[in-house]
């Protein structure tokens, strides 16, 4: 390695990072000290335990809007993830913040979805009812902070205290009455900028909606009206890749337009005047009503569609019963998660193993335990 490459993370981020970024040698640390790696920031190895967590890799078997067997096209939850990751960090480094908390946060931030996506966390949710409720953002620090392991003298990730915050943020809008790191804002704009586009092509593409009546969306009339104007023919399956293309570039360059002039000229020196501030990055103006009038669009003719419907009842009324059954029989839960059962009940142990559980792997236990 030569001098350039061990450049520290701390000279890097000096380099090129805003003065209202969340720079890594600030950071609060983590709950267990470790000490400080040679060559990668905190957030980095925030990144990388992520990355590595059994969690994660798990995104692959949980699905998005559409189950596994309505085809190979569409997202999952993971690269839901990576599409988020990769649009917040776009809009991180543009507006020279830190692009590694900014990867870290959108890495993680689905990582405690359940089985079934919303269906599956419903459910639970009312499993859980007289016992703490359930949530997905929640189930994620539970992840982090207890289930994983990757240390023998500590449970849990050990991630630093603004990727566990940032996650927080997600939970309880205002956790601590303050606004969260420009980091946590930029993932969560990125998040439904993109579920919003890739819920739509995936609609398309599985033929629950026709182009015909999404052409009514004022959102999609301004991303026609950029297409035309370049002048190119598009065949159908390009024009509808154009179309969530162009949705996504419009949004991001609106967002970038508005909040990196404000920014520039906040005056802001530190992540304490952010952190004061009731400052909010997202779309603005005609195209954040665009996206509203599509958000309900796709709430009433995509997430409703009778198709999607079917599914979810399917899928509550089986982690009902299976959630019943271990609860009436804890026997072919998991050691760890009987151990669980001493700390935080029978009930809250059985929701934790089924939260964890894969679309497939949940059917499986489904079929095994139930029949
Ligand atoms: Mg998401």
């Amino acid at each position: 390695m030569d001098n350039q490459a061990l450049q520290t993370s701390a000279e890097r981020e000096r380099a090129v990072l805003a003065r209202y970024a969340m720079f890594s040698n600030l950071s609060e640390g983590r709950r267990y000290q470790e000490p400080a790696h040679p060559y990668r920031s905190p957030f980095q190895r925030d990144r990388d335990r992520i990355v590595h967590s059994a969690a994660y890799r798990r995104l692959s078997g949980k699905m998005q809007v559409f189950t596994g067997d309505m085809g190979d096209y569409h997202r999952t939850r993971l690269t839901h993830t990576q599409e988020v990751a990769s649009i917040a960090r776009t809009m991180g480094r543009a507006l020279r913040i830190n692009e590694d908390l900014v990867e870290a946060l959108a890495l993680f931030h689905d990582i405690g979805h359940p089985p079934f996506g919303h269906a599956g966390e419903d459910a639970l949710a009312e499993c859980l009812a007289d016992d703490g409720g359930f949530s997905h953002n929640q189930y994620a620090l539970t992840i982090a902070e207890e289930l994983e392991t990757r240390h023998q003298s500590f449970p849990g990730l050990n991630l630093t205290r603004e990727v566990l915050a940032g996650q927080a943020s997600r939970v309880h809008k205002d956790v601590d009455g303050m606004c969260p790191l420009l980091e946590a804002q930029v993932v969560e704009a990125a998040d439904s900028m993109t579920y919003d586009a890739h819920d739509l092509d995936d609609a398309l593409q599985l033929g629950l909606v026709m182009l015909e009546e999404v052409q009514q969306q004022e959102m999609i009339r301004i991303c026609v009206e950029m297409i035309e104007q370049q002048g190119v023919d598009l065949g159908p399956n390009q024009y509808r890749r154009a179309l969530i293309h162009t949705m996504l570039d419009c949004q991001v360059t609106n967002v970038l337009e508005n909040a990196g002039p404000f920014l520039a000229q906040s005056g802001w020196t530190s992540i304490s005047d952010v952190r004061q501030s009731d400052y909010r990055i997202g779309t603005v103006g005609q195209l954040s009503d665009a996206k509203k009038e599509m958000e309900v669009f796709l709430y009433e003719r995509v997430y409703r569609h009778p198709e999607l419907i079917k599914t979810r009842e399917r899928a509550q009324d089986q982690i009902h019963t299976l959630f019943d059954t271990f609860v009436a029989n804890p026997d072919p839960l998991p050691k760890r998660f009987k151990k669980r059962i001493e700390l935080i009940g029978l009930r809250r142990s059985v929701g934790d193993y089924i939260a964890g559980m894969t679309d497939r792997f949940f059917e499986q236990q489904f079929l095994g335990f139930v029949g």
